[in-house]
């Protein structure tokens, strides 16, 4: 799953060429730099790979939802559609431009359930953001007919499926814009990082600027620029960027080490009948970072986890249903809500509106799934032995 597991020696060189200059800032100093352009050469990179017309670089994953939706327009009052099951970076950046997360429910996609998408739009809704969690993809044709009809904006969180595509574009390049987290458990790393991609390009030239203060860029120096609008500091340093340029490199090499032993993993799960899957809106795009799975009741589903915590080998299993970042239900601090300032009273009125209770659909999805992080580094014997492991724990709780 995590870069960090295959760092070595290419992220070691790209940060030595920072470290020979100490030039760690991406704009200005020519001279100084010899030549690296970390940065730059990164987004490059990205829109290399991920087939995307740009790319900006910022300083994280939340960073970059916040920067796509400042430049597309969203901010105070706007209503943004966004599933209960996420991490809570997706909220956070809503809230960071003032404008209203609307949480709807998910479906066995573990992604926005299109229905509930539909009966949650309202006069005020102005974005739905999907989040493709867990390495896999929501359902974006019926996503993007459903923005197509209304006229509203489509943002992917993709920071969860770097590599994964729909119907062959990749994941965070269908939307009118897409982001992925480079932070130090995702796909690939910077250590701390985050990319907004997007194949507009005014979108792309207000990104550009939020993220450095609404700089233009088009001075000779810094010192010369205009700021056509209010920005922001998100910018990601060389040394980040560094780390993610030796990464890049090796994505294909860690999508196919993921894809090897999700397959590896699934076939001995599928041995055991009462054990489904997650539906894959496009199967062959999944980036199989997890492989998240169903039993058949939540009470059987939270045995198994006791079952695995008790053999010690519940690392690695996800039960999110019972997980204080990634679901609705622990979301305490967002459902009272606890903020250190003072928010807009369309923000604390929605918040309220979500008991714990709020989202039977989901918890009925949520509390039956164990997602199973696949890990870079496993030897085929080492996913044979996990794979038994889990399947005779999961027979035992359903012989008792
Ligand atoms: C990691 C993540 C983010 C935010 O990324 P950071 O780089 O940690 O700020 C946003 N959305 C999802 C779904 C994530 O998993």
């Amino acid at each position: 799953m995590p870069g960090f597991e295959l760092w070595g020696a290419e992220e070691r060189k790209e940060v030595n060429d920072v470290l020979e200059t100490g030039i760690l800032m991406r704009y200005g100093f020519d001279a100084q730099r010899q030549g690296n352009w970390k940065a730059k050469e990164l987004e490059a990179e990205i829109c290399n790979t991920f087939g995307a017309k740009h790319a900006q670089l910022v300083s994280s994953g939340t960073a970059a939802l916040t920067t796509a939706m400042a430049a597309l327009g969203i901010g105070a009052g706007d209503e943004v559609i966004m599933p209960a099951f996420t991490f809570v970076a997706s909220f956070e950046a809503v809230l960071s431009v003032g404008a209203i997360p609307v949480l709807v429910d998910v479906d066995e996609t573990l992604t926005l359930n299109p229905a509930a998408v539909k009966a949650a739009i309202s006069p005020n809704t102005k974005c739905i953001m999907p989040v493709h969690m867990c390495g896999s993809m929501a359902d974006m044709d019926a996503l993007q007919a459903i923005c197509k009809e209304h006229g509203l904006l489509l943002l992917e969180d993709a920071c969860q499926s770097i590599g994964a595509s729909y119907k062959g574009k990749k994941l965070g390049t269908i939307g009118d814009a897409g982001t992925f987290s480079f932070d130090f458990v995702k796909t690939i790393t910077c250590g701390e990082g985050g990319v907004v991609m997007t194949n507009n390009e005014d979108t792309y030239i207000k990104c550009d600027g939020y993220q450095d203060h609404g700089h233009d860029h088009l001075g000779v120096d810094r010192g010369a620029d205009l700021h056509p609008f209010v920005g922001y500091n998100f910018r990601i340093s060389e040394l980040h960027a560094a780390v993610g340029l030796a990464q890049i490199r090796k994505l294909d090499q860690f999508l196919e080490i993921q894809k090897k032993n999700h397959a590896h993993l699934k076939s001995i799960l599928e041995q055991v009948p009462e054990i489904t899957f997650r539906v894959v809106p496009d199967p062959a795009g999944d980036s199989c970072t997890f492989i998240s799975w169903f039993l058949p009741s939540a009470e059987i589903t939270q045995a198994v986890v006791e079952e695995l915590k008790a053999q010690g080998i519940l690392g690695g299993n996800f039960y999110w249903y019972n997980n204080n970042w990634h679901y609705i239900r622990k979301w305490d601090h967002l459902r009272n809500p606890d903020f250190l300032n003072k928010q807009p009273e369309a923000i604390v009125a929605q918040l309220k509106k979500y008991t714990v209770d709020a989202f039977p659909a989901s918890d009925a999805v949520m509390g039956r799934c164990i997602s199973t992080a696949i890990s870079l580094l496993w030897t085929e014997e080492q996913v044979q032995e996990k794979g038994e492991k889990i399947v005779t724990a999961v027979k035992k709780v359903l012989a008792s």
